[in-house]
């Protein structure tokens, strides 16, 4: 069945240094689960080598936080999925709040970028989640966010990919969503897939949560249905931190 995933966004921060203190620091104390978790840190664009030196000869895989979707090069300041790949990533997140929030990223946009990362080999992590303050039913936000930003993908191109249901107010907050909203959301995006692209598609990727995730919350969020795993943002920069809910998943989410 579906492998447990864990995920780092370590945004604006962590210099080279800290990056390398990072690995050195956490490696350790997952190595005797890293074989049964897809761990994936994605630092920021600076560290992107940096971080996949660090981690050659371990199972952890680097991604990154963004992308230009091109065509062509002639985007000063900007950088392509060929170029991330090139510096070690495997993965590029993509629909994060943040981006969409401070740089107004629409779901056609996230298409696009879509749609690049996987013509460069990246696979998407796709953040999916309702706006802060959204007063609706989240579903509806869930199911027009996923139309768009899957629009004109195959089957075979979503089964490569990762889900994030990270609903806007949750990121940076005092504590992640009570535990059952969790997994109605990770459910409804595991429905959906299910639906549109076919039961098959649906079991295999996988499907996490993320937003104000801690060592001490993530039993309660890994006990529901449908969460194959946990993203971090500030937790995901504190090695041991990272390493407990890392831990957590591998006890809790066991691959069948
Ligand atoms: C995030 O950036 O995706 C995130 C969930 O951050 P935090 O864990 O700090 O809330």
């Amino acid at each position: 069945m579906r492998k447990p995933f864990a995920l780092a966004n370590w945004k604006m921060a962590m210099t080279l240094a800290e990056t390398r203190a990072f690995v050195t620091a956490f490696a350790p104390q997952v190595a005797d689960v890293w074989e049964r978790v897809d761990i994936v840190i994605c630092p920021p664009f600076t560290a992107l080598h940096t971080l996949a030196q660090a981690l050659v000869g371990t199972p952890v895989q680097v991604g990154a936080q963004n992308l230009h979707p091109g065509p062509g090069e002639a985007f000063t300041g900007e950088v392509s999925a060929a170029l991330l790949a090139d510096a070690g990533a495997r993965w590029v997140l993509l629909g994060h709040w943040e981006r969409r929030r401070h740089f107004g990223e629409t779901n056609a946009l996230v298409n696009r970028k879509v749609h690049a990362a996987l013509a460069a080999g990246l696979r998407p992590i796709l953040l999916i989640g309702e706006p802060a303050g959204w007063g609706g039913d989240p579903r509806d936000a869930l199911a027009a966010q996923l139309e768009r930003v899957l629009a004109d993908c195959t089957a075979a191109q979503v089964a490569r990919m990762a889900f994030v249901y990270e609903p806007e107010a949750a990121i940076g907050a005092a504590e992640p969503i009570p535990p059952q909203r969790v997994g109605a959301g990770c459910g409804f995006i595991r429905a959906w897939l299910a639906e549109r692209f076919g039961q098959a598609v649906a079991q295999a990727v996988r499907i996490i949560y993320g937003g104000s995730v801690t060592p001490e919350r993530a039993a309660a969020l890994l006990a529901q249905p449908d969460v194959d795993g946990l993203g971090a943002g500030r937790k995901g920069r504190d090695p041991d931190a990272f390493a407990r809910i890392v831990r957590q998943i591998a006890e809790q989410c066991v691959q069948a």
